[in-house]
């Protein structure tokens, strides 16, 4: 099957509600339609209707029933190209935006969008780093004037959130991203956390990065117990330098500016309660720039691979592009 290449051609392709299906269908199951029910895999399909019927049980099935799409009204045919610009317009896409593409109402688009970045969710759960591998970690503040704050005044905040400062008004309604980022594989991992604390600690860092890996860091208090939890810790000072040697937290910052830069241009305000969702989309977008071996992946890659997602079935790279003997990730 000859993939579309373009959002203008991914449109096109995907006019056509059978075709959507068949898409759909052919990564959710690879084997062949199998009953969501009872997991028979011998059915009628009832070509009008555009659903499925169970030979073993007789229910029904449509290819939207166990994912995202489940119980919405809302065609294949907006869904696929609503997904294709979530995943490859580097800022984001806003409800409006989409809105004014797909001709979905702006609530209709939000509503897509929300469910579109569940999808996105990165569900690994195979660690990051090893011994001498190098791993970044780096916390940031979103919401009111945080987003614009300088360097020294962001060192300020991190104290008085870490000596649990309560009541202090510059503190209101910051939401606290903490991200790690594995240098050699340039993968991101970002959690909306409450506060920086050990919990939080014991979330992103200690559960997701291998003991023996180097840790980078700022000065923050919080990373002092990482020698004792097994982990090759070097921080910089951030007050004096930004850079030591290979010490830096330059790679996950870096990721900061990108989410920072969706959030102030693309979306007109995002309450914190919805702020994992934008980090989930951000996360996808950076972690599938490229391949394991460097290799850019085209915007018909990065939509294929958000397919296999939403489809109940995380596909490898190689699985989505049909490049057997590639190195999946
Ligand atoms: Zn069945």
């Amino acid at each position: 099957m000859d993939t579309p290449k373009t959002l203008k051609a991914d449109v096109k392709y995907y006019s056509d509600e059978q075709v959507c299906i068949d898409a759909v269908a052919k990564l959710r199951w690879p084997n062949g339609p199998e009953c969501p029910a009872c997991g028979h895999k011998e059915h009628y399909y009832l070509k009008t209707q555009k659903r499925w019927k169970c030979k073993e049980c007789y229910k029904q099935f449509t290819v939207k029933l166990g994912t995202v799409f489940e119980d919405s009204p809302i065609s294949l045919t907006k869904w696929l190209p609503a997904l294709w610009m979530l995943c490859n317009c580097r800022n984001g896409i806003s409800s409006y935006e989409l809105h004014r593409a797909l001709g979905v109402s702006q609530k209709a688009a939000w509503f897509m969008l929300q469910r579109l970045r569940l999808a996105l969710q990165d569900g690994s759960i195979v660690k990051m780093g090893g011994p001498g591998r190098e791993i970044e970690s780096d916390e940031t503040f979103v919401g009111g004037k945080a987003r614009n704050m300088h360097a020294s005044r962001r060192a300020q905040f991190k104290t008085a959130r870490e000596s649990s400062i309560t009541g202090d008004a510059n503190l209101v309604n910051k939401t606290v991203v903490w991200g790690i980022l594995d240098r050699e594989s340039r993968k991101v991992r970002a959690t909306v956390v409450p506060k920086v604390n050990r919990e939080a600690l014991q979330t992103v860092v200690l559960n997701q990065v291998v003991p023996g890996s180097k840790v980078y860091t700022d000065e923050a208090r919080i990373y002092r117990s990482l020698s004792k939890d097994g982990y090759l810790h070097e921080f910089v000072n951030h007050l004096e330098k930004y850079v030591d040697g290979r010490v830096s937290t330059n790679g996950i910052e870096n990721f900061w500016s990108l989410l920072k830069r969706g959030l102030n241009g693309t979306y007109v305000a995002v309450e914190p309660f919805h702020l994992f969702r934008y980090v989930d989309e951000q996360v996808f977008r950076y972690n599938n720039r490229k391949d394991a071996d460097g290799k850019k992946l085209s915007d018909s890659d990065r939509f294929q691979l958000a397919l296999s997602q939403i489809a109940g079935k995380r596909l490898t790279f190689a699985e989505v592009t049909g490049k057997v003997g590639e190195a999946a990730f």
